[in-house]
């Protein structure tokens, strides 16, 4: 790998290390492009002051604090390592124009999407969750669609989050819905690393044939939440030995989108 663009940091509250030390792994490792991706803050306005509804993501007052830390380190490491500051955010319709606000005002320069929950998260389900009910997939399957179609997302991360045991049939024809949905938006779909390593239920062996068949464009995403996962060797050789089984396109670098 020459490129990671899905990294956290300790802000998110299950992360371990600094940007600093996420930073230094990867020049060891021989990167040329360092992304950070944090989970990013969401401004809950209706939500009650005395309890951030949350567990997953930095506090929007952290915004600030991990933008700047972020821009010095890519200044100090220029020429030696290309560091970007985005951040891997939910789609969720009702608090998305002030993140994009509060995104914008501090200068952020991508996202990616990681859907974790549906709906606006508060009181929803969480995406992971073993599902056999064709309503859950089809929502999340909207969901993600609906986030593809802002255009703003530079790549769709573990598009395979969603757990559905229900019928093979209706996972495929939703999976496939998703799958041209991105290649319609030109939206690469992440091969996530850290549900490989921790043997998860994603990348789901009966999804990529399907990415495959559609003709999407994918990438390999570390999803770091210790430094030394900016590298992950024996994750991301069977992640290359599955996109050469099924003829995957892979991107080894991607072009960021504007928020
Ligand atoms: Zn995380
Ligand atoms: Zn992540």
């Amino acid at each position: 790998m020459i490129a990671n663009y899905h990294t956290h940091t300790y802000r998110c509250g299950h992360a371990e290390g600094n940007e600093k030390d996420y930073v230094q792994e990867a020049v060891k490792a021989g990167l040329k492009i360092l992304g950070f991706s944090d989970h990013t803050p969401y401004e809950y306005y209706d939500a009650d002051p005395a309890r951030y509804p949350s567990r997953i993501r930095m506090k929007p007052e952290e915004l600030p604090g991990y933008a700047d830390s972020i821009r010095a380190l890519a200044q100090t490491y220029s020429g030696t390592l290309e560091i970007h500051l985005g951040v891997e955010a939910e789609y969720y319709p009702k608090y998305f124009p002030r993140l994009l606000e509060m995104l914008r005002e501090n200068r952020i320069e991508y996202m990616i999407l990681g859907q974790h929950y549906l709906g606006n998260e508060v009181g929803d389900v969480y995406s992971g969750r073993e599902t056999a009910d064709p309503q859950t997939l089809r929502r999340y399957v909207s969901q993600v669609c609906e986030a593809l179609d802002t255009g703003l997302f530079t790549y769709l991360a573990h598009p395979d989050l969603i757990h559905f045991v229900g019928d093979a049939r209706i996972y495929e024809s939703e999976m496939r819905r998703l799958c041209r949905h991105a290649k319609e938006t030109g939206t690469p779909l992440e091969i996530n690393l850290l549900g490989m390593r921790e043997e998860r239920h994603y990348p789901t062996a009966s999804f990529w044939p399907i990415a495959a068949e559609e003709g999407c464009e994918v990438v390999i995403g570390c999803d770091a939440h210790q430094p030394d996962k900016v590298m992950d060797i024996a994750s991301e050789k069977a992640a290359l030995e599955t996109v050469s089984r099924l003829g995957l396109k892979l991107k080894e670098t991607v072009e960021l989108r504007k928020i």
